[in-house]
């Protein structure tokens, strides 16, 4: 499989927190699917409480634009799934059920995170996730730039909703 942005680099397997992923070594972008995330979100479940985030969050609020590019696994063409004035667009492939996920929007979604983090909002996801208490603003925000609070979002609000988008992009112009 090719890194769609660096066409001639083949992707490589990389394990991360106990799911493997298809990583560009080059441009890092990955390709994640949704059968691999099916295990990861098992595991993870106890995080979701944190990401009660906008984020594609209302099915009306998506916008999916067909692009250019062709899946790197199936070869099927992709859609860019954007959510209201996010200006974070994912590359989907609904044939094969995957999502790329390069650099730009790895950053883009630390930094949407990252907003969401001021010491108001805090209080509130320490509360939600209750049995921790003492658990500083720092931290918190030293956890949402980790990768693996974005991979959870793009399970839960993605990959967990491929019915509904694919009833959108099945209502695009041909
Ligand atoms: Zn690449
Ligand atoms: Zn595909």
């Amino acid at each position: 499989m090719k890194c769609i942005n660096c066409k001639d680099v083949q992707l490589v397997f990389k394990s991360y927190k106990g799911i493997t992923v298809r990583q560009c070594p080059k441009c890092e972008s990955m390709w994640l699917t949704k059968k691999e995330f099916r295990e990861f979100k098992d595991k993870t479940d106890e995080f979701l409480c944190w990401l009660d985030v906008e984020l594609w969050k209302k099915n009306e609020l998506h916008k999916i634009v067909k692009t250019d590019n062709s899946c790197p696994d199936c070869s099927a063409l992709m859609y860019n799934v954007e959510y209201h004035d996010s200006h974070i667009s994912l590359p989907v492939c609904f044939a094969c059920q995957g999502v790329w996920l390069d650099k730009t929007n790895q950053e883009k979604l630390f930094d949407y995170l990252e907003q969401l983090i001021t010491a108001e909002t805090v209080k509130g996801f320490v509360s939600e996730i209750g049995h921790d208490m003492k658990k500083g603003a720092e931290t918190i925000k030293e956890e949402m730039r980790d990768l693996k609070t974005i991979l959870v979002l793009i399970e839960y609000r993605i990959f967990s909703r491929f019915p509904t988008l694919e009833k959108i992009v099945s209502g695009l112009p041909k």
